[in-house]
């Protein structure tokens, strides 16, 4: 019989089912994928590599006995659904549903062993209720507050963006080029949360790299706060990690949007032209404001350096952001980099403080100019100045900003809050607050969502007086469904609780969570800072949510290019199905490289894992049990490799086993014991073959897999009767006197022997 993959393929996957049991006295294994944003244009073969490595981790896990969780569900919420509704009217619901049938299809062809039963859509409002539950709670706590910010703002997509949205000074989504704008938005603190957000990183058995990438956009670091007297009678905060270097200050620089700029106008000697910087700043983004670094004096005001008394201008400058410190920065030419080319741009003092090398100088060293604090080292004048100076204390400071969390879009949750005249704002409880139906999806471009427009949905009555009222129309952004969605996998159906406290118990943490590390700080960052909120609430009980994290690497294109529709360089993974089988395309994918590494798509590597998969179709089967040596180190290979992630290696191991067995022929027992290793990788061609139906994860035996013992296959005129395990390096006389001795090669050794061949470790070949 032909290897009819398609026929064997449907049919298991229409057989298997992956339910987990919720039975709390087997042992869990949480195994989760980081859930997908479905596109309209479905699945090219990179996306699945993260998803085959979960099932086959998944698969792995059951059979050594887990209740193995392993769900799917859809992010849905979003820009492209909603741009699209823009373009064609279509409702972006519609789009989804599309979009997620096509998804769901394509990953069932795979063989892939989710818990269906337990699928979960953000968009679903049983599902975003208890998003907006969470931020009712996080509300309540003073963790969501108003803010009239000065937002990246994008002048085509006419929407806010946070931070993490503008790339190189651009809109992420459509390329357009940021510009600020002052909008009334809903924010959540997570910097209450820095410092357990970067301990508890300290728990995680996660890649180094993702641990270091949180570190640093935390960005904690220790210094002092600097208060500055102006000549005005005001005061200017800033923070410094170098205090040491106080006697070099020669300027004291303010963002262009400091609140001092403002009030201080009218008393400028230059007043219209640090008017006219300051229009000039505001189109600008960030990084172009980092790129080429301008300011203007504010002439007439100066500031007292508070440890020498010394008075110093006060300048503004586009390279001092309001987001970082207090948005104003004390200036040390001499020793720091950007100040230096600053102060040489406009030709201003530049005092050396350390000596130690050419200026700037950044390093430690010495202090000079710094009167009774000349000669000590750096790093002791930094307590040293501390101490002394009233004006001077000791801070810690973090790059982290609290998150920008609404948007001025149709396709988010909406945020459940009603704004009273008399009542302040009042939450709304009766939830899921549903999405109203909309004519026009085109944002208002005056900054308001198109909700705003609605106006039966806008106005109600106050839940709390019965006055006339009004709806926010700020929607959440696209975050806010997946920062706890792998908690609602635990138990999607429950109408009363965002999860039942038992269940929750059992299943968490996530035990492994694999998804690409583009999420690297923004989703499991958020995530994260939720879940510690829950855990603070008492609805989760683990204080992290993703104990281990894998990231795969990405599959690139023929050309090595990264694989997208516009560039036409896409491979489907329909089309591989139809042609060479689900389980060819499994394994190719996982035997392409190194899990976490990149790697380039090539078609003749997976009729190479076809082809592998016919030879295990056509194995001959011999009669009798034979212990096969390199049978059980293949066993004690392929688990280690899947326990670490090295499943390239793995499915070379299997490949070599058969190799071997396609010239030697194995018994029954033996060739399920490997089906089972291949079930994971495989799964359809295993069970098609597998006469044992018990999937229990085989066990190698500790003595066969020893390296100075050998098994020896015994032939008698060229046709193989028995094998037998000894120790290696033993000459023909030896072995033939072991193997003249035992009953099953005696039975056909009859009259005498005319020749042995005898390959050392191996085989002998008795000729009768
Ligand atoms: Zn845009
Ligand atoms: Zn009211």
């Amino acid at each position: 019989m032909n290897y009819d993959h398609k026929f064997i393929e449907k049919k298991w996957q229409e057989r298997e089912s992956f339910e987990v049991e919720e039975d709390s006295t087997k042992p869990k294994f949480y195994c989760l994928d980081m859930f997908p944003y479905p596109s309209g244009v479905g699945l090219h073969v990179g996306h699945p590599r993260g998803y085959i490595a979960s099932d086959i981790v998944s698969r792995y896990k059951r059979m050594q006995g887990f209740n193995v969780l392993h769900p799917m569900g859809w992010d849905t919420f979003g820009l492209p659904a909603e741009n699209y509704a823009i373009k064609t009217g279509v409702h972006p619901k519609i789009t989804v549903a599309e979009n997620v049938a096509k998804f769901k299809a394509q990953l069932k062809q795979l063989g892939l062993s989710y818990n269906w039963s337990r699928e979960i859509n953000t968009t679903d409002p049983n599902y975003y209720k208890w998003t907006q539950w969470i931020f009712l709670r996080m509300f309540e706590q003073g963790l969501a507050y108003e803010q009239v910010l000065p937002i990246n703002w994008c002048p085509s997509c006419k929407t806010g963006l946070a931070n993490e949205e503008v790339v190189a000074g651009k809109c992420e989504r459509c390329g357009a080029n940021v510009t600020k704008k002052n909008i009334r938005q809903w924010v959540l603190k997570i910097t209450k949360y820095a410092d357990r957000l970067l301990e508890d990183l300290d728990l995680l058995d996660w890649p180094e790299k993702i641990k270091e990438m949180q570190r640093n956009w935390i960005g904690k670091s220790y210094g002092a706060d600097v208060l500055f007297k102006l000549n005005n009678g005001k005061e200017v905060k800033v923070f410094t990690t170098r205090p040491d270097t106080l006697f070099g200050v020669t300027l004291l620089i303010l963002s262009p949007e400091h609140p001092l700029v403002e009030s201080v106008l009218s008393e400028l000697d230059n007043k219209q032209d640090v008017i006219n910087y300051l229009e000039e700043t505001k189109n600008k983004s960030d990084i172009e404001r980092m790129e080429e670094k301008t300011g203007v004096p504010l002439s007439g005001l100066f500031a007292i350096n508070p440890v020498n008394g010394k008075q110093i201008p006060v300048w503004i400058a586009n390279y001092i952001l309001s987001s970082y410190g207090y948005g104003a920065i004390m200036s040390v030419p001499a020793h720091d980099q950007r100040d230096y080319e600053f102060a040489k741009k406009y030709d201003l003092e530049i005092i050396e403080v350390v000596s130690g090398g050419e200026l700037p100088y950044t390093g430690e060293g010495n202090l000079v100019n710094s009167g009774s604090f000349n000669g000590i080292k750096s790093s002791e004048a930094k307590d040293k100045i501390i101490k002394e100076f009233d004006s001077v204390t000791k801070s810690i400071n973090y790059k982290l900003r609290d998150w920008v969390f609404s948007r001025q879009r149709y396709w988010g949750e909406p945020i459940p809050l009603i704004h009273c005249e008399k009542c302040g704002i009042v939450p709304e409880e009766n939830i899921p607050l549903e999405l109203p139906e909309v004519e026009n999806y085109q944002p208002t471009g005056t900054g308001e969502s198109p909700l705003a427009a609605i106006k039966e949905w806008v106005n109600v009555k106050c839940p709390k007086c019965g006055g006339d009222a009004k709806r926010e129309t700020n929607t959440m952004p696209q975050w806010a469904g997946s920062c706890w969605y792998y908690l609602r996998f635990i138990d999607p159906d429950n109408d009363n609780a965002l999860v039942d406290p038992q269940k929750e118990k059992y299943f968490q943490p996530v035990d492994l969570y694999i998804g690409g590390s583009e999420h690297a700080v923004l989703h499991l960052l958020y995530a994260r800072f939720w879940h510690k909120f829950l855990y603070d609430i008492g609805v989760v009980s683990t204080k992290e949510p993703f104990l281990k994290l894998k990231n795969q690497g990405l599959i690139m294109a023929y050309d090595g290019q990264k694989m997208s529709k516009s560039k036409g360089n896409t491979v489907s993974p329909d089309e591989m199905i139809e042609k060479y089988g689900a389980d060819s395309l499994r394994l190719y994918e996982m035997f392409l490289g190194p899990f976490e590494e990149s790697v380039a798509w090539n078609d003749n590597g997976l009729i190479g894992t076809r082809r592998f998969l016919e030879k295990v179709w056509s194995i001959n089967l011999v009669e009798g049990n034979i212990e096969d040596r390199l049978l059980h180190q293949t066993i004690k290979k392929v688990t280690k490799d899947i326990e670490e992630f090295k499943f390239n290696t793995a499915i070379s191991s299997m490949m070599i086993l058969i190799n071997e067995w396609v010239k030697t022929g194995t018994s029954r027992e033996n060739f399920d014991l490997f089906l089972k290793l291949l079930y994971p990788f495989a799964p359809h061609i295993s069970q098609e073959l597998m006469k044992d139906s018990d999937l229990s994860w085989p066990q190698f035996s500790e003595f066969l897999v020893e390296d100075d013992v050998t098994t020896i296959a015994i032939q008698v005129n060229g046709k193989f009767r028995d094998s037998v395990q000894l120790a290696k390096g033993l000459n023909q006389q030896e072995v033939e006197n072991i193997v003249l001795e035992r009953e099953k090669v005696k039975k056909w050794v009859s009259g005498s022997i005319k020749k042995v061949v005898f390959i050392p470790d191996k085989l002998i070949n008795i000729l009768v």
